[in-house]
């Protein structure tokens, strides 16, 4: 553990950590809404009668939904959609997804969130997702843990993952950080891209179908298969980063 952090730490140039936030992607790592977005994306593409491969959404998870459809656009059809059929595929994949989310929280978070706050490290969000009710079902699952001081969510990027441009931003809305301050936890290969382009320490939590390999290949310096898991040795981790120096 401690030589994955130095060698972190060596990678970027960095001499030390200096914690100060930790920055939550939401889907798949907050809530345990990956199968109903997977399944919503599947069918709205099977109505249409565009063919996709088998994981394929979970790869995609954190793009904006214009760039997913375009890349089935073009392997299906040699185009991209036009913006009226942008509109309504999305519509439908939307509606899909609110008939299919279970809205369960994923198990394990809310530990990891409650000890996030008890070492007095500021909780961040970083999501791709922009639904105006997020905040109060934030706020409902995970009383006090984010505002929108500390949200950065669709409305607040120009560039989405696997662009470090939300990350940067979230590093902005912890108080002006510089990536040394913070550690992200996410679960999608181009969420983990986006957060380690912006020079972040990246743990990921596996809580989907993909191989591990893919995580890492995207990035992460450690990989853990479950937020129960990573509440276990998250305390660890944080102790180690007061302690090493590069
Ligand atoms: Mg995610």
């Amino acid at each position: 553990m401690k030589e994955i952090l130095i060698d972190y730490l060596q990678r970027n140039r960095l001499h030390r950590f200096d914690l100060k936030a930790v920055i939550f992607d939401m889907d798949g790592v907050l809530y345990d809404s990956m199968p109903a977005h997977d399944r919503s994306w599947q069918q709205t593409m099977d109505e249409l009668g565009l063919t996709h491969e088998p994981n394929e959404f979970y790869l995609h998870e954190g793009r904006i939904g214009k760039a997913t459809i375009d890349i089935i656009f073009q392997r299906n059809l040699k185009r991209d959609a036009a913006e009226e059929e942008e509109k309504r595929i999305y519509a439908r994949k939307s509606e899909l997804f609110q008939e299919y989310n279970s809205g369960d929280t994923m198990p394990g978070s809310k530990e990891v969130l409650e000890y996030v706050q008890r070492m007095k490290l500021t909780p961040v969000l970083v999501t791709g997702s922009g639904q105006p009710s997020l905040l109060e079902r934030l706020d409902h699952h995970f009383t006090g843990c984010f505002t929108p001081e500390t949200m950065v969510t669709a409305f607040d990027v120009v560039n989405g993952k696997p662009d470090p441009e939300p990350f940067v931003k979230g590093l902005q809305k912890g108080g002006e950080l510089q990536p040394h301050q913070a550690i992200v936890i996410e679960n999608a290969p181009l969420g983990i891209e986006a957060a380690v382009g912006a020079g972040i320490f990246t743990i990921a939590v596996n809580t989907g179908p993909l191989p591990d390999n893919i995580l890492y290949q995207a990035g992460a310096s450690l990989v853990f298969d479950s937020m129960h898991e990573l509440s276990e040795v998250l305390p660890e981790i944080i102790r180690l980063t007061g302690e090493v120096t590069a």
